[in-house]
């Protein structure tokens, strides 16, 4: 027998609408409904809008309490399956110590290589599960998640591996990235590195169809532009779609490399030049934009949200999440540090934060707004209006949360 879904008794729907990422002035462009209900059927939306009867009946009926109805946010970038935390690490740069002179003790990113490396696959996916959780309860219900801990063959597809284990029965539906251009290997930054992500690496990871993206991380320091470049192409090359760490610590020509190479998102872009603004908003590579890392790195630095949404980009927001640099799971903080500290709009945060979050996965045309058709992932907030997602900080409003229209 079908299952169909009624939830009535909202307070507001707020979602934005279309199949695609939504770029510049378009983004603020939200559908606002009241007096209005939503059915699922078997997972998915069937109707949106004003009470009415059915053709066919409704097995379970829920009361939203003058709750309003969102998307259920996509979560765009993480890194979930690390062990390890690294809270007095955060201590001491409380402390005044710099990121490099805790790297240099050993800290950094090397600490969660060291940590997840010793990790069993099972501790892993039990990590990705609870961070998932956590992930749901404050709303999110697509989270991409990377790998990128593990720096050589078998870390790195145990990693991806808890991805796909997690994913079997975590309520938030999760995205593969093989991200082995996370760093050189803390045994030595041997260029040759390069040679065994493009020739060893991803062609295990595609042969085990456990990644839909390869990411890189490109910076001064770390990934050349070339190559990041080489790592990119080598996993297009093998079915696997490029998105890119860009322009975060310097302005190294991220954005524009990451156009080049038809990336479905560059993110961070907190040091993203005039030309790569120019360049982004030009193309479908959606600018992904992660405000709580810059927030949780004490730094003044956030990226030019204002100029790539007025320029005519697709943004999107992610949380980041991962031990180091951003330990929060929650989708409304971004959001209420992409409004108070980027100037964007509450309209354009909500947007970025579910339609185009989606379209950097690939997804936009099965989540990411409340339409028909689409997979009925929706958040429920306390609030009577969408703008206290914003204007009531620092709590989280989530009270319930469904996804496939299964209330998690
Ligand atoms: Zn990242």
């Amino acid at each position: 027998m079908s299952s169909a879904l009624l939830i009535r008794n909202l307070s507001q729907i707020a979602t934005p609408i279309g199949r695609a990422g939504v770029r510049g002035v378009e983004m603020r462009r939200i559908a606002v409904l009241e007096k209005s209900v939503i059915v699922v059927r078997d997972g998915r939306i069937d109707y949106v809008g004003p009470e009415r009867r059915t053709d066919f009946p409704i097995t379970e009926d829920f009361d939203a309490r003058r709750a309003t109805a969102i998307p259920g946010f996509v979560d765009s970038h993480t890194h979930l399956p690390w062990a390890g935390f690294r809270e007095s690490e955060f201590n001491r740069r409380l402390q005044g110590e710099s990121y490099e002179q805790i790297a240099a003790s050993g800290g950094g990113i090397a600490s969660t290589v060291r940590a997840t490396r010793a990790a069993t696959g099972q501790q892993l996916v039990d990590n990705v599960l609870q961070r998932a959780r956590m992930m749901a309860r404050h709303g999110t219900t697509t989270a991409e998640a990377k790998s990128g801990y593990g720096l050589n063959l078998a870390d790195e597809i145990k990693q991806l591996r808890a991805i796909r284990d997690a994913d079997e029965q975590s309520p938030v539906r999760l995205v593969p990235t093989c991200l082995a251009a996370h760093d050189f290997p803390p045994e030595g930054r041997d260029p040759s590195f390069v040679a065994q992500i493009v020739d060893e690496i991803l062609p295990a990871v595609a042969k085990e169809k456990l990644a839909q993206f390869c990411d890189a991380f490109v910076e001064r320091g770390v990934f050349t532009r070339e190559q990041g470049e080489r790592v990119l192409r080598a996993g297009l090359a093998l079915g696997l779609r490029p998105r890119l760490h860009a322009d975060e610590f310097s302005d190294s020509g991220g954005a524009a490399l990451a156009v080049a190479v038809g990336a479905a998102s560059a993110d961070h872009l907190m040091h993203i030049s005039e030309k790569g603004i120019a360049a982004l908003a030009k193309s479908n590579t959606v600018a992904n934009l992660l405000p709580a890392t810059s927030f949780f790195l004490m730094s003044q630095r956030y990226a030019p949200a204002r100029a790539l949404i007025d320029a005519g980009a697709i943004v999107s927001l992610s949380t980041d999440c991962n031990p180091g640099s951003s330990m929060t799971e929650s989708m409304s903080m971004v959001m209420q540090l992409a409004t108070l500290q980027m100037q964007m709009t509450v309209e354009e945060s909500l947007t970025a934060g579910t339609l185009n979050g989606a379209a950097s996965l690939g997804l936009a045309h099965e989540t990411g707004s409340i339409e028909a058709g689409k997979r009925a992932d929706i958040a429920l907030i306390d609030a009577p209006n969408y703008l206290h997602l914003v204007y009531h900080f620092g709590v989280n409003l989530v009270r319930d949360v469904f996804r496939d229209g299964v209330h998690l």
